[in-house]
């Protein structure tokens, strides 16, 4: 599971994060949802190390993410990592796209490598695509490929920073159905996201950040029904 302890972060004199308490249990799916500059995605980046932090902690699994004799890289191979944009390789199929972290990051044999970028694009939806230049794709197929790039790791845990944001209106649906899929198979998810409906049916539980305090947490219907702070009830109301 990951827990966090009391996190703080700070970008010189901006107090991003000011004491995130959170526990994502196995299995759950969180939509943390925000205002813009809250602090989500600095969190997401928290959680898998690619930020310092100045106070609290952050376990995976038991282990301290931040603590100096933790091995990062091989920590990080746990947790999938879906960008609202994600530059592929542009002179690699996105078969080699995919089968390329596992043969180099995992040591993987290359045919052991294509055919898990094989199984991982039939699982987004991009079985008939294996020979296709991410040019060639369409802005939701892009991140359908940044998925299965991040499922080729194998990894217990999937962060999602605002993965549907850059695209077309008519293209969300087809990345947030293979987002749903994944919940659907168990997949332990933490989701940055504007889709309100996304977060309302597929979440486990929902928080709500406010200048770099979770103000508010719990099931969707909680949240989206009966908010306790204010500035959640104000924010949903405007999103809607
Ligand atoms: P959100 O994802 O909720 O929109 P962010 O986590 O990206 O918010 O940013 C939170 C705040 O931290 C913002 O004020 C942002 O400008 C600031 N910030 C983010 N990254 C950096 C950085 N690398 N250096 C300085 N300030 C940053
Ligand atoms: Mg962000």
């Amino acid at each position: 599971m990951i827990q966090i302890r009391d996190l703080h972060k700070h970008f010189g004199d901006l107090h991003v994060l000011k004491g995130i308490n959170l526990d994502v249990n196995k299995g759950e799916v969180l939509s943390i949802i925000g205002s813009s500059g809250s602090g989500k995605s600095t969190l997401l980046y928290c959680i898998n190390g690619l930020e310092t932090i100045q106070q609290g902690t952050v376990h995976i699994n038991g282990t301290d993410v931040h603590a100096k004799n933790t091995d990062i890289n091989k920590l990080r191979q746990k947790l999938g990592m879906v960008f609202q944009q994600w530059n592929s390789f542009p002179h690699l199929t996105t078969l080699e796209n995919v089968a390329l972290a596992p043969r180099i990051v995992k040591g993987k044999s290359k045919e052991e490598a294509l055919e898990l970028a094989a199984k991982q694009l039939k699982h987004v939806g991009l079985g008939d695509k294996l020979k296709n230049y991410p040019v060639s794709l369409s802005g939701g197929q892009q991140q359908r490929l940044a998925i299965a790039r991040a499922l080729a790791m194998e990894p217990e845990y999937m962060l999602f920073d605002e993965a549907t944001s850059a695209l077309d209106p008519e293209k969300v649906g087809e990345v947030l159905d293979t987002m749903r899929l994944l919940a659907e198979e168990g997949m332990t998810m933490i989701c940055v996201t504007h889709e309100m409906s996304f977060a309302r049916e597929v979440s486990d539980r929902v928080a709500y950040f406010h200048e770099g305090i979770m103000e508010e947490i719990g099931p969707p219907q909680q949240v989206f029904e009966d908010a306790q702070s204010e500035h959640t009830r104000k924010f949903l109301m405007n999103v809607r």
